[in-house]
């Protein structure tokens, strides 16, 4: 981080993660021409993978997204009404007996992945007007969308309500295992026989996709005529052997906090609960006020890895809910010293991947669960 005068005192005073929403910006437009798709569904949902989700969103169309996608329709209403218009926002994960009113009122695309909810919002399009429908559908992730013995009679219904100018069906969609290249394949396949039907009952959706960031790089196949990425835009890689630079990716967020308070000890000092670590010389403690409720795994205790001026220093001990001591010898650390968590591979810091491996985890949870108290300052 080099141009930190861009960032104000305050928000930095304390723990926080930059957001680098130019590397939003590049990752959409490097994945965009990777895929060359004309549609790219930006994925914010959980406030953008925890980097904040309308300036995720404001950073993916700025490089080339022509969709944000999310999870729930809060999301998605917290979006539209921040002022996110330009483009069509998709929300396709709904609790039993959604109201789809207010949704299917602000534009919201909808995805349906039961007939119970294609008949919901027709009911809604019938008191606010026609809504745009992305349909859903199981090809063997084993999780939501419609099964396959239920596709033609969604389709048929689907077809009337569009005949009777409740909706349009402008998507057609289903997400994949990851597990294999076969595996994938195999779905695609059951995708593709879908679409098929669904155009022989008369449906003409101009959207197909599939590809999440994984098939998107991978899998071209898999990429259609459109694209639903999240992981890749924050410049995160889904690969356990390829990294994000591996993938021409930048990595959005960088978390870090001051030194709150060093302290010289003796050998033999225990470190913070159940004294998991001791010190094994005279040493210095330096304190980080970041924590498991700051979403530091605690399964990283003893593990997870720090750089202050370009040097590595693992977490001495458990973490504790609101920080965690690393042991830094006889460096010259002193409080107010900045501690750079997680970043960019680049800066040679340690990556969200890295945290991923101490904690047992994928680096999707370490950015995804970066807690409130954490300042997001944008740069
Ligand atoms: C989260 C999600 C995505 C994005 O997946 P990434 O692996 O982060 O790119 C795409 N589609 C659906 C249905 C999702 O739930």
């Amino acid at each position: 981080m080099s141009d930190n005068q861009t960032l104000t005192d305050a928000a930095t005073r304390f723990r926080h993660a930059i957001i680098d929403t130019a590397a939003i910006t590049e990752n959409v437009a490097h994945l965009k021409s990777l895929a060359s798709v004309g549609e790219f569904i930006a994925v914010v949902k959980a406030d953008g993978y925890g980097h904040g989700a309308a300036r995720a969103a404001r950073a993916a169309i700025a490089g080339g997204a022509t969709r944000i996608g999310v999870a729930d329709l809060d999301e998605a209403l917290d979006l539209v009404r921040a002022g996110l218009r330009e483009v069509p926002v998709l929300a396709w994960l709904h609790p039993p007996g959604e109201d789809f009113r207010t949704a299917v009122d602000e534009g919201i695309e909808l995805g349906i992945g039961t007939e119970a909810q294609l008949e919901a919002v027709a009911a809604a399009s019938a008191t606010v007007g026609p809504a745009n429908v992305h349909l859903k559908l199981e090809t063997g992730l084993g999780r939501g969308g419609a099964a396959p013995s239920t596709w033609t009679e969604l389709f048929a219904r689907a077809r009337q309500f569009e005949a009777a100018g409740l909706l349009e069906v402008v998507g057609i969609f289903s997400h994949l295992s990851g597990t294999s290249a076969e595996d994938d394949l195999a779905q695609l396949k059951e995708f593709t026989r879908a679409v098929r039907l669904a155009q022989d009952a008369g449906l003409q959706p101009q959207l197909t996709h599939l590809a999440a960031t994984a098939a998107t790089i991978s899998l071209p196949q898999a990429r259609l005529n459109a694209v639903r990425v999240g992981l890749g835009i924050y410049g995160l890689s889904p690969f356990a052997d390829r990294s994000a630079s591996d993938l021409g990716l930048r990595a959005a967020m960088t978390l870090r906090a001051p030194v709150a308070a060093v302290r010289r000890v003796p050998s033999g000092q225990g470190v913070s609960y159940d004294y998991k670590y001791r010190a094994s010389r005279e040493t210095t403690l330096a304190l980080v006020p970041l924590g498991y409720a700051d979403g530091i795994p605690r399964q990283a205790s003893g593990l997870g890895e720090v750089s202050i001026a370009g040097k590595r220093y693992p977490i001495a001990g458990r973490v504790a809910m609101d920080q965690f001591v690393i042991d830094v010898g006889d460096a010259p650390v002193a409080v107010g010293d900045l501690v750079t968590v997680f970043g960019d591979e680049r800066e040679s810091i340690p990556t969200a991947a890295d945290w991923a491996d101490a904690a047992g985890t994928i680096n999707y949870e370490i950015v995804t669960r970066i807690g409130h108290r954490v300042t997001r300052v944008e740069r």
